[in-house]
């Protein structure tokens, strides 16, 4: 069953480059809720554990310290189909392939440092939402 939210991190990349404001602007006008946000830097173990999946990837490693390397803003949104409608939002993992007008093609430089996470299931949203936030940060 779709729970309407999603999932997303805006990265350290987006952050360094001051464009924190502009993401939320793109979310919020695209008819996103945030019902939890938070500023905040993953630890080691934090990124290691978030990241799982893709432990044996040979950019693992690269992704640990990209995603430790500074602050993040971690933020759960709501909207009608939100993962699949929050990913067509964000576009294509490497800005080069992302269409126009998306998150990452407006403001990702790399297929690693590419300003932001958006997750890719119903189940994953719910899991990476409460690796972040508990209940009462929910709103
Ligand atoms: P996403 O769902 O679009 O974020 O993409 P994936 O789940 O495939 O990958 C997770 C994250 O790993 C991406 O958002 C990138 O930050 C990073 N990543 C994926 N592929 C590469 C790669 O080839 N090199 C590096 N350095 N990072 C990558």
């Amino acid at each position: 069953m779709s729970t309407n939210r999603t999932f997303t991190m805006i990265k350290p990349d987006a952050v360094k480059n001051g464009h924190i404001g502009a993401i939320l602007e793109k979310i919020t006008a695209a008819g996103f809720k945030i019902v939890a946000m938070k500023y905040t830097q993953l630890s080691l173990r934090d990124a290691q554990e978030f990241y799982g999946v893709h432990r044996e990837r040979p950019f693992f490693g690269e992704l640990v310290e990209f995603m430790t390397s500074g602050t993040i803003v971690a933020a759960i949104l709501e909207k009608e189909n939100a993962v699949e409608d929050f990913r067509a939002l964000i576009g294509a993992t490497n800005p080069a392939d992302a269409a126009e007008g998306t998150i990452r093609k407006m403001f990702a430089n790399s297929i690693g440092e590419n300003a932001v996470h958006g997750s890719d299931s119903d189940e994953n949203a719910a899991i990476e939402g409460s690796f972040h936030f508990s209940g009462r940060e929910i709103y």
